[in-house]
């Protein structure tokens, strides 16, 4: 129980820090960055990019055979929550969603040659991906039993047929990692495939239109009528599909943690300068003691969810796959995203909710934190079903 970063992860940080104030948060603010689904625009995230590069700072959480600094989870957790000061940030130094949890996955099974063709050009940040899983009713949601996407055997290749939706950068993506039911059986009834966009057989129905700021490529519905998979593209072997979405869902759920924390963190900042000087009823806001409950709620929070991750890291770092660990830190950093972005919205008045400041656009970013990876009503269910199994084991320290 040493919360003690280690010297290399301590310095990474303080220069993900320096970074982020000097380089990030100037190209944050001007609006002329961003795009017109409200992120940044792709040539200024691509000179931001070099830059950390340049810096060193690339891709900390990868082995450094894949082309990564070789972060352990904890180190990752620290570097991850600094990053994301800025609304920018995890995706200029490569740590966001998608590409983060699809490149974490390949580099844990993926075979040299699918690294070789799969893994370095997302590495390198020549090409961006997506995780393709989630289906319409009557298909795989929440509970991936119901998934009606079929790849079926032929020789020495796959055929796929089906539907899926909310698929995150999509429309930018060109590697995929698609999720299909192989047989009916309940436990090894899904694999997991590699595929390029350049594949025929599969299209992009529509981008789909949500509340929130989008990812570049948004979120698209996709259609599957015949696309053709070798079968070396299969990861690990068939039937592994459940097993390959643990290992990507586990660590890309608890990454999402870590990037809250820091945009929960930057919240609370953001609205410090404001009640330190405005005067209300002859204090300023800050000295009004139901202002400080509010200030020292979130905090609070914030501080929970660092523990609850950190120790859901450190159980990843040990082989486990942490699943009660990382099923609390979810439910919690979700909501207490929501509630620093809300409270840091709520004390500063009107200009919390203009644009004047990026909290609105987190508020609207805030609002998938409880449904993606796993909505908080399921991961509830998992530390209920733990709790129910195990009993008084469930607080073990072991
Ligand atoms: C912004 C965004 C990005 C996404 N990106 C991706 C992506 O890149 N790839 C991908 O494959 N998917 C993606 N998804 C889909 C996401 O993973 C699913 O939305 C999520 O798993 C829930 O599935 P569902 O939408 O089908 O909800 P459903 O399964 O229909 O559930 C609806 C609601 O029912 C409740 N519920 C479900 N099960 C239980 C239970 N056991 N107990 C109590 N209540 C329950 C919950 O409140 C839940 O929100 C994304 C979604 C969003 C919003």
């Amino acid at each position: 129980m040493d919360f003690t970063l280690s010297p290399a992860v301590a310095d990474y940080c303080r220069k993900v820090r320096a970074f982020v104030e000097q380089e990030i948060l100037p190209v944050e603010a001007d609006p002329a960055n961003y795009d017109a689904h409200e992120y940044i625009a792709l040539p200024v995230l691509d000179k931001l990019r070099a830059k950390v590069k340049a810096a060193g700072l690339w891709l900390p959480q990868l082995p450094v055979a894949d082309g990564g600094l070789g972060f352990d989870v904890v180190g990752r957790a620290a570097a991850f929550e600094e990053m994301a000061r800025s609304i920018f940030g995890p995706v200029a130094f490569h740590a966001a969603a998608p590409d983060d949890g699809n490149m974490t996955v390949i580099s844990k099974v993926g075979t040299p040659a699918q690294k070789a063709w799969w893994l370095k050009p997302v590495t390198d940040g020549k090409v961006r991906s997506s995780f393709v899983m989630t289906e319409p009713m009557p298909g795989g949601g929440s509970d991936p039993t119901q998934m009606k996407t079929r790849a079926e055997r032929r020789g020495d290749r796959y055929v796929v047929h089906g539907h899926k939706w909310f698929i995150t950068g999509a429309d930018e993506a060109a590697h995929f990692i698609l999720i299909a039911r192989t047989s009916d059986d309940e436990r090894r009834g899904l694999s997991a495939f590699l595929f390029h966009k350049d594949q025929p057989g599969w299209h992009i129905i529509r981008r789909i239109p949500i509340m929130g700021p989008e990812e570049h490529g948004g979120h698209c519905e996709l259609a599957f009528e015949g696309l053709e998979i070798p079968a070396e593209n299969l990861l690990l072997k068939e039937g592994d599909g459940l097993k390959i979405t643990q290992i990507r869902l586990g660590t890309a759920r608890l990454t999402h943690c870590m990037r809250w924390l820091g945009m929960a963190k930057r919240a609370l900042e953001i609205c410090q300068p404001y009640i330190r000087e405005r005067v209300a009823f002859g204090q300023t806001l800050a000295e009004h003691e139901s202002v400080q409950g509010l200030l020292g709620r979130a905090a609070m929070g914030i501080e929970i969810g660092r523990l609850l991750t950190m120790r859901a890291a450190a159980k990843l770092d040990s082989g486990d796959f942490a699943r009660k660990e990382v099923s609390m830190a979810k439910v919690q950093v979700a909501d207490t995203l929501h509630l620093a972005i809300d409270t840091a919205m709520q004390l500063m008045g009107a200009k919390g909710y203009s644009k004047d400041t990026p909290l609105e656009w987190m508020y609207r970013y805030a609002r998938q934190a409880r449904l993606v990876d796993g909505a908080s009503e399921v991961h509830m269910m998992v530390l209920a079903r733990a709790l129910m199994a195990e009993g008084q084991d469930f607080w073990s320290w072991d």
